[in-house]
């Protein structure tokens, strides 16, 4: 495919005039090919004048026509594997494998949204049937589900160029809720996005679909993406990046004349506790488990183990294997040279902590744009005498913190920021004895993992990627799996409303047989 390096907005694309910027391969440190065009204000405004108008189609089209499309998309992003492969390998340096593996699971999730709209009974449809002879008022007829909100604006993720960037999780929930979306590329991997741009926009057309049902902006975060968070069309905003980027948009939502929801994924350390049995009983492939969790995808996921808890009778053999392990993985680029440079400043900032020993540090040159592995120790005493200690270093750093009995490891988790997972190694017996533990992370995590790693996100059902604040914006909801679709919908209720005025899910004879609650039951 030549690519162009214009935005897509609507049918068209854009002409550029704020700049130009080129991804840079950060293997080689080469600029690529080609220049890609920043847009200003003016296609903002076209952008979102666009999705406005396509929001009075999509929303009133049916789950299996949303289907269609998502489908429609899936399969077209799956015509361009290996365009996509090509160009991402190069903008990423993430390996073959890598790519190959998060374009299946990109489609999946596409077509996970396809077979839940299918089936219909995601709108959680409610009816109560009026009682006209209630004393001493009559009860009217009430009948609510989740309606689409109207545009949403999607912010590609650096470390998931595919799963949640153009055609990721973000832009599939909210496609399948009814709202049509916004993309703000991310300059890291631009040529990337392009090619799954280009294979949206033909299942648009392909599903006859408005235009407006999906744009794609090159620019600015700080300039255009401001803006379109700003725009009065814009009703919600999906982001997955750092605190800062997070909390500015959150801040800009909520400066609006009308405060709009904005779902973010920001930081998090996702603390691993191994438990005195668990130790003795199987440390070594503890420690072979996490450094493989910690070292996965350079350790630029997430839900990397940034922080290790451990204590009791074996600790120190533990701590050297894992410092051996972590020692021996080879250093690789990272995705791009910001994330390599912000490791590094985290890294110098947590090593020269009072009270912070370096037990492994595998060396990278000086300015390049690799990723080594680090293991850090600490005291509970000392970690819990300084707040910065629990700061992520994203990247395959994690901080061994020792913790000699329950106390000690209570007083840690209680002191935790909101995590997106908390991980605990366990024998029954520890269980007996930590029992509070359990509870203390609930409070932490929006998913707690049992005698495993936190580094695997299953898309399916059950999944929760979420997390209180600071990790999420809102850890109400998942950014993963199917229950993710709620964050671009509001409920709402029609009352004593004649039937044919009812969308298809509320009328009475049920005519696409989803489940509901019919006066408190559901059938
Ligand atoms: P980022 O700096 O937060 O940028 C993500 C997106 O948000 C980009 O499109 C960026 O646009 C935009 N943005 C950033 N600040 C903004 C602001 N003040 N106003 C409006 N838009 C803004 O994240 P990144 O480039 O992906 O990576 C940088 C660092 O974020 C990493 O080193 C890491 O620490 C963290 N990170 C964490 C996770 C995680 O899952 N925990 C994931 C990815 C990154 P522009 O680039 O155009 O400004």
């Amino acid at each position: 495919m030549d690519l162009q390096g214009t935005s897509f907005i609507g049918a068209g694309r854009g002409s550029g005039g704020a700049g130009e910027s080129r991804a840079v391969n950060p293997v080689s440190g080469e600029e690529m090919e080609p220049a890609y065009l920043a847009e200003g204000e003016e296609s903002v405004e076209a952008v979102c004048s666009l999705a406005a108008a396509a929001f009075v189609d999509f929303r009133e089209r049916s789950g299996v026509d949303k289907a269609g499309f998502l489908r429609a998309i899936a399969d077209e992003v799956d015509a361009l594997e290996e365009e996509i492969v090509s160009r991402m390998t190069r903008e990423t340096g993430l390996p073959e494998g890598r790519c190959r593996m998060e374009k299946g699971r990109t489609c999946g999730q596409l077509r996970l949204f396809a077979s839940l709209l299918e089936e219909g009974s995601w709108v959680d449809a409610r009816i109560d049937h009026a009682d006209p002879d209630r004393a001493p008022v009559a009860k009217p007829d009430c009948r609510s589900m989740w309606r689409p909100m109207g545009p949403v604006v999607v912010f590609c993720a650096s470390n998931f160029p595919l799963a949640y960037s153009v055609a990721g999780g973000d832009t599939a929930s909210a496609l399948a809720s009814g709202c049509p979306v916004i993309v703000k590329a991310h300059g890291s991997h631009p040529g990337t996005a392009e090619i799954v741009a280009t294979a949206v926009r033909i299942a648009v057309e392909k599903c006859g679909m408005h235009e407006g049902v999906f744009s794609m902006l090159y620019g600015s975060g700080r300039t255009i993406g401001q803006s379109l968070v700003r725009h009065s069309v814009v009703r919600a905003v999906g982001f997955t990046g750092s605190r800062n980027g997070g909390r500015a948009l959150m801040d800009a939502a909520a400066a609006r004349p009308e405060p709009i929801p904005v779902w973010a994924e920001m930081s998090a350390i996702n603390p691993v506790f191994v438990l005195p049995g668990a130790l003795r009983e199987r440390g070594d492939a503890i420690a072979d488990g996490f450094v493989g969790s910690l070292t996965l995808g350079v350790g630029q996921f997430c839900t990397n183990p940034g922080l290790l808890i451990t204590g009791g009778e074996g600790r120190s053999q533990f701590a050297e294997r894992i410092a051996s392990l972590a020692g021996e993985a080879a250093p690789a680029a990272m995705l791009h040279k910001g994330i390599a440079e912000a490791y590094q400043d985290a890294l110098k900032a947590m090593m020269t902590k009072e009270g912070v020993e370096t037990l492994a540090q595998v060396p990278v040159e000086d300015g390049s744009s690799q990723g080594g592995a680090v293991v850090l120790g600490a005291d509970a005493a000392g970690f819990l005498s300084d707040q910065s200690m629990a700061e992520e270093m994203f990247g395959p750093a994690t901080l061994m913190v020792s913790a000699d009995d329950e106390a000690a490891m209570l007083e840690v988790a209680e002191s935790l920021e909101g995590q997106l997972t908390a991980t605990v190694h366990a024998t029954e017996e520890d269980l007996e004895m930590f029992g509070k533990l359990i509870a203390v992370l609930e409070r932490k995590a929006g998913r707690l993992v049992y005698n495993g790693f936190p580094t695997g996100v299953e898309v399916c059902h059950g999944m929760v990627h979420g997390g209180p604040s600071p990790a999420t914006s809102d850890g109400r909801s998942t950014s993963v799996g199917p229950r993710a679709i709620t964050r671009f919908t509001r409920l709402v209720c029609w009352q004593d409303f004649p039937d044919s005025l009812l969308p298809p899910e509320l009328q009475e004879d049920n005519p696409l047989k989803i489940s509901r609650i019919v006066d408190g039951k559901r059938t």
